[in-house]
């Protein structure tokens, strides 16, 4: 089954559900190209873990679609560090948005997912069908679990009322507006902050976490947005699908690549106190392909652009942990 299937956007009241993170964000920036009002609520005006607010919010504003991009995210360290929050909010936020969009009658809803849903030792690349399979990989399933639990919400009100609502697995992302705190960002944002402050304080060496040998597939977000709208249009399933870019290297050769961006000259440590979490985790794209999707942005030039973004200071920089 391909999923395939069609729906027009315009004229469609979309609510971004997390407008304020690295993927919300990106998805309004994609979305002022399509023929559709964006609808956003702020987070003073609309706390999205509530329930009843939400359900006032969603009926007062009448959208037809929601793309479900507020999380709790982070990094290998955050996820490690803040389990309750990771677990807790998540749900809370699934719980809320979700069923609250059911409750108005929203016709469209596209959940975010992510590749940690899959097993540790899962069959490389990682087909949809690999979830639940094995066990998780420890450092991030309060996460995985909240995010398996959301796949599992819009697999249930397909089932049992008929919503079309479909689940969208990214690997990993990065791009403008990442989150740049120093522990608990994900490595990309992680690095570029690093290099680029070495680089200023012409330091020799720059620590990277763990051996360097994971492996990791990384995907723009711009990218990882237009996906997500072109699924929107021509994706309906209980199915999750998988959305990655191919780009697989080694965290070496990552940290490696973003020195070269950056322009840091010195030599590269790798601390091996910290954890490297999965060993591999390259997801296999081959359904989205087969739908007629390809990425844009190639890794270096990718880079180029969140580093130039990073100097304009418009990634969030201090924030323990954060939506995207
Ligand atoms: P993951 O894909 O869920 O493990 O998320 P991360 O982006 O946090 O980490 C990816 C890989 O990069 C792991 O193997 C980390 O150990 C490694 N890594 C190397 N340096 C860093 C760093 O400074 N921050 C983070 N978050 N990861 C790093």
């Amino acid at each position: 089954m391909t999923g395939a299937s069609t729906y027009d956007l315009t004229g469609k009241r979309v609510f971004v559900a997390g407008h304020r993170g690295m993927v919300g964000s990106a998805v309004v920036r994609r979305l002022a190209s399509e023929n559709c009002t964006v609808l956003t609520a702020d987070r003073r005006e609309l706390d999205l873990t509530k329930e009843e607010p939400t359900l006032r919010w969603l009926a007062a504003n009448r959208p037809d679609v929601v793309i479900h991009a507020a999380a709790k995210v982070g990094g290998i360290a955050a996820n490690n560090n803040f389990p309750v929050d990771f677990l807790c909010d998540n749900l809370a936020l699934e719980l809320s948005v979700i069923r609250a969009s059911h409750a108005v009658g929203v016709r469209r809803l596209l959940f975010l997912g992510s590749s940690c849903i899959y097993p540790k030792h899962a069959k490389q690349p990682i087909a949809e069908s690999e979830l639940l399979t094995g066990p998780l990989e420890p450092t991030n399933e309060w996460y995985a679990i909240a995010k398996i639990a959301g796949l599992k919400m819009c697999q249930a009100f397909r089932r049992q009322y008929g919503d079309d609502f479909i689940s969208v697995m990214p690997t990993n992302l990065y791009g403008r507006g990442d989150n740049y705190h120093p522990d608990h960002s994900h490595v990309p944002a992680a690095l570029i902050r690093r290099f680029h402050e070495a680089k200023l304080a012409k330091a020799p060496t720059v620590t990277v976490w763990g051996t360097g040998t994971p492996l990791r597939e990384f995907l723009n977000v711009e990218d990882f947005a237009d996906a997500c709208v072109f699924l929107l249009k021509n994706y309906s399933s209980d199915l999750p699908i998988n959305v990655g870019s191919g780009d697989e290297l080694s965290i070496a050769d990552f940290a490696r690549t973003v020195a070269e961006v950056v322009g840091y000259q010195g030599e590269l440590a790798f601390d091996t106190s910290k954890p490297d979490g999965t060993p591999r985790k390259l997801l296999d794209s081959s359904r989205i392909r087969g739908l007629g999707w390809r990425p844009n942005v190639a890794l270096r030039a990718g880079l180029a652009a969140a580093y130039a973004d990073f100097l304009k200071g418009s990634g969030r920089h201090l924030e323990v942990s954060a939506t995207r």
